[in-house]
């Protein structure tokens, strides 16, 4: 399908009940979008083999073929006022490297996220990831399981959220002034893992939620947004991460003016897989 998204506004990383995180219709999602003047979205539910949510009443995973049975009708159905697209976010862990293999290699996803939700298990959006560590640790514990995990790991086409777990660090970990944590403390870490997916021919995704979080930033922070650049990398998602019909396509618009003011001159979008590039 050749959209023509120049110069507008898309939203590439979207949660609708398929979500175990979400109560979302994806048909509410669509008409929102519609609403917010946005012309493409794409659907990235959640696969997270053995993850529960938080009361422990359901799994991160759906049935493939509802999903896409689904999708595809509202992708019919709002033909012509908004282009749809049918992605994923997997959950990235060393041992579950085959499942999501198998996952993502047997439907025709346009779009995969690759984001870490669980770093050695553990979801840093309980607190207890932090108890007993100094902020150095927990964040060196995160960069690092990222490393291991795109060692491991290959099968997506943007790194999620990347620096995410800023948005969890307890009160007593944040440092005072604008934002919580420095980029530049953890620049041999974020040098290597950006490095390795320019190699790899992968892009990052810039998520808003970081905005809806308190944060003065999207994740990952403008400023690795920059070194990702200077090290040579062009493929740069924007996405909501909304959970719900009035969170889509929030902050996407005020975002992307900000990227254009870092020298970023496309954002990139994904029809099969394949990336495309629109000028902004
Ligand atoms: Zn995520
Ligand atoms: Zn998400």
């Amino acid at each position: 399908m050749n959209y023509n998204f120049n110069n507008t506004l898309i939203d590439f990383h979207l949660h609708s009940f398929f979500s175990a995180d979400s109560d979302e219709s994806p048909e509410n999602i669509c008409k929102n979008a519609i609403d917010k003047g946005l012309s493409g979205i794409c659907f990235t539910d959640h696969i997270d083999f053995d993850m529960v949510n938080e009361d422990n009443s359901r799994l991160f995973l759906f049935d493939p073929d509802e999903y896409f049975n689904t999708l595809l009708k509202l992708k019919e159905l709002f033909k012509g006022s908004l282009d749809i697209n049918i992605g994923v976010e997997t959950g990235l862990e060393p041992d579950k490297r085959d499942r999501l293999n198998d996952f993502v290699n047997n439907h025709p996803f346009d779009f995969v996220i690759g984001s870490s939700h669980l770093i050695n298990g553990i979801d840093p959006y309980y607190p207890k990831y932090f108890e007993g560590k100094t902020k150095k640790e927990a964040l060196d514990e995160y960069f690092l399981s990222i490393i291991t995990n795109l060692n491991t790991l290959s099968n997506f086409d943007v790194y999620g959220h990347l620096d995410y777990i800023i948005r969890y660090l307890p009160e007593s970990m944040v440092d005072s002034g604008t934002k919580r944590y420095s980029v530049i403390d953890y620049i041999d870490y974020i040098d290597e893992i950006l490095k390795k997916l320019i190699n790899s021919g992968k892009g990052i995704e810039v998520n808003t939620c970081g905005y809806r979080a308190g944060l003065n930033n999207p994740n990952p922070d403008f400023d690795i947004i920059k070194r990702y650049k200077e090290l040579g990398g062009e493929i740069i998602t924007i996405g909501s991460d909304a959970h719900n019909a009035k969170d889509v396509g929030f902050m996407i618009k005020e975002t992307k003016d900000i990227l254009k003011k870092l020298g970023v001159n496309y954002i990139t979008y994904f029809n099969n897989r394949k990336a495309e590039f629109m000028k902004i």
